[in-house]
């Protein structure tokens, strides 16, 4: 199979469930290997850096892994007001990042209007910063809206390619729906990002093939994979606990940073131009790096619990 990367043939779903399935030290050393070298090759090694403020954890859905969910009465909700906004930013360090995304997700407290007052208002203190929205899923006017203000880059994850896995895991949300706006983004021209979540109870590496070549497919600019992990305080958890770890049928138990990093070159690999996030489960710097050297390239810089925490009374918690 490796050979197959070597000869630049395109690979195929069986092929990619192959290669998910190394786990031989020395194999996934030279598939990391030819992704970094792919990586290299189109100059796209220069380590980006994106900072994210979280405007919100509202949120009007369900979705069965996530801490957020509308049903968590245990966390603490908050949502921060145009000034805490507009007074966050004041203290940013335009130093630190490339990149500042905003994140508003499924809250919709926020009107597409005052969204733009905000984006206006931020242009004041971070001129010569690229910004980046999440939204979440919104109709294809407000996209449109939004594009026209001259925001380029939207970032919407689609989790995962298998609808009956997205069914599973978002009772009150429709895959079709999501998969809708991804390509409403990108038909309006938007730089768009998106990804998968590796790990979850149910996905299979037919699954995990899927995503990689759905992603080449949407022609997505931006990628993070981001590791499931269980929230006691979510019903996925008592599934993946009584499932005994990260398993998937094929292969059965896994490590999940070795996963991420396989799924990280093949994407690599599979679709070369693409911005590859680190994840921000890796934490420490030698994970870091070992990300960044079968792949990735993006470092994200999480500023709504580091700085801007500070600047406000009591944001809650995330
Ligand atoms: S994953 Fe997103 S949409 Fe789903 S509950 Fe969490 S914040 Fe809301």
């Amino acid at each position: 199979m490796l050979n197959k990367i070597n000869n630049n043939n395109e690979l195929t779903k069986q092929d990619i469930v192959s290669l998910l399935k190394i786990t031989s030290k020395s194999e996934l050393e030279e598939l990391y290997k030819m992704a970094n070298l792919v990586t290299k090759k189109l100059g796209n090694c220069n380590v980006k850096k994106v900072a994210t403020l979280m405007f919100s954890n509202n949120c009007t859905a369900n979705c069965l892994y996530c801490s957020l969910r509308k049903s968590n009465e245990k966390l603490k909700r908050y949502r921060l007001t145009s000034e805490q906004i507009i007074k966050a930013l004041g203290h940013l360090d335009p130093s630190q990042f490339d990149c500042l995304l905003l994140e508003i997700g499924e809250d919709r407290h926020y009107k597409i209007q005052e969204i733009i007052d905000l984006i206006n208002h931020s242009y004041k203190y971070l001129k010569d910063k690229t910004f980046a929205v999440s939204i979440g899923e919104r109709p294809e006017l407000e996209y449109k809206i939004l594009k026209d203000t001259g925001i380029n880059f939207c970032h919407l994850r689609h989790k995962t390619s298998d609808p009956i896995l997205y069914r599973n895991l978002h009772p009150d949300m429709k895959y079709s729906n999501r998969i809708k706006s991804v390509w409403s983004l990108k038909r309006l021209g938007f730089n768009v990002g998106s990804g998968v979540m590796i790990g979850v109870p149910g996905q299979t590496l037919e699954s995990l093939a899927n995503d990689i070549l759905m992603l080449k497919t949407l022609d997505i600019d931006f990628i993070d994979f981001v590791q499931y992990s269980p929230h006691p305080d979510t019903p996925l958890a008592k599934k993946f606990y009584r499932a005994g770890g990260y398993f998937a049928p094929a292969i059965g138990y896994f490590d999940i940073k070795e996963m991420i990093c396989k799924m990280t070159a093949i994407t690599r690999i599979v679709n070369e131009k693409a911005d590859i996030l680190v994840n921000t489960d890796f934490t420490n710097r030698i994970q870091d790096e070992l990300h960044l050297s079968c792949g990735a390239n993006v470092r994200i810089l999480n500023l709504t619990n580091v700085q801007l925490r500070k600047n406000f009374e009591d944001p809650g918690e995330k």
